[in-house]
């Protein structure tokens, strides 16, 4: 292991004020659990390793009925798998965490890490791109909020500037009532998904109202779905619209070989597994 100072600074200003002080030589760390093995494999050199653990409220999960649900970056996979009310009103959120890896990950693990480390196998933030999630980052200067969509950048990069820190999510109340989560793992359960679709949809009288979906593991980032979303919107649902929706989503994925399976296995399984999706959310509804 490379050699580095570790800072546990007590509040975000400090914490900011140490960011602004090390600069690129710093790097940020929740529960260890992605950073440590990045250090072990020389990917990432910081000489400063400064620890968000004990800044008061990071971890922290609210809700109210106007906003929906905060959830602090520190908090970790088991804790939103765990919440009541998680569990009672954002059941795709309970049954996405409940997924991520092994409860020793699950334990250690937090939500800022998941997302601020940008790997496109990664299950939360397609899950919560289809419930319309947002985020706020902040630095010494101010902070900005996005949707979250737009904080995947490109392969295992963000939005995130030099200097800044996620300091929020925000889910808000659950619109369109049917859900689905799917990850595809052929080779292990606890592995990272071949392809992951989340799907958010509600109908009336048998035509899509509105639909929304994020996919993992089938590009250089997390894909929000928006033609595929398209395809479906105001469409009587039977199996043809389904295809449709599956086949127009494989054109917006950029899969890639891996022993995970081919570019275009994947690519298939895209087709499968959206209509499955959709199926499984009209289920729901019913
Ligand atoms: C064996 C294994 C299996 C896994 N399987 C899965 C899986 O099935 N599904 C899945 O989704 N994930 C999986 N993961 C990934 C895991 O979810 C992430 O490692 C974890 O969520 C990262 O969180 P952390 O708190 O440990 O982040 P850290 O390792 O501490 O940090 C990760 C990155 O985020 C940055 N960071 C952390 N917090 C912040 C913040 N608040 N603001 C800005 N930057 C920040 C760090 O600087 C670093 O770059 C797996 C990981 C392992 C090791």
């Amino acid at each position: 292991m490379i050699k580095f100072d570790y800072l546990e600074p007590e509040s975000l200003d400090e914490t900011f004020e140490l960011l602004d002080q090390h600069g690129d030589s710093a790097r940020v760390i929740a529960g260890g659990t992605s950073l440590i093995i990045w250090m072990r494999q020389r990917l990432l050199m910081p000489k400063v390793v400064i620890s968000v653990a004990r800044i008061p409220n990071f971890d922290t999960i609210t809700f109210n009925e106007h906003d929906g649900l905060c959830i602090g970056p520190g908090a970790r996979h088991r804790d939103i798998e765990l919440s009541p009310i998680v569990k009672q009103r954002y059941p795709l959120l309970h049954e996405t965490f409940r997924k991520v890896a092994q409860p020793r990950i699950r334990n250690m693990g937090t939500i800022g890490g998941n997302l601020a480390g940008g790997d496109p196998l990664t299950d939360p933030g397609a899950s919560l791109i289809a419930l319309d999630a947002e985020i706020t980052l902040a630095n010494s200067q101010g902070q900005r909020s996005m949707p979250l969509e737009e904080f995947f950048v490109d392969y295992y990069q963000t939005a995130l500037n030099s200097g800044e820190l996620l300091t929020e999510i925000r889910v808000p109340p659950p619109e369109r009532p049917g859900w689905s989560h799917i990850k595809f793992t052929p080779r292990s359960i606890e592995d990272f998904a071949t392809v992951g679709v989340a799907l958010t949809l509600r109908t009336k009288d048998g035509t899509c109202e509105d639909v929304r979906i994020g996919l993992n593991s089938v590009a250089p980032t997390i894909v929000h779905a928006k033609q595929a979303e398209r395809a479906l919107l105001g469409k009587a649902i039977n199996d043809a619209a389904l295809r449709n929706m599956g086949e127009v989503a494989a054109t917006e994925v950029d899969p890639m070989d891996d022993n995970r399976g081919s570019a275009d296995y994947k690519r298939e399984m895209v087709k499968v597994l959206m209509r499955r999706a959709a199926q499984e959310a009209l289920e729901r509804l019913a």
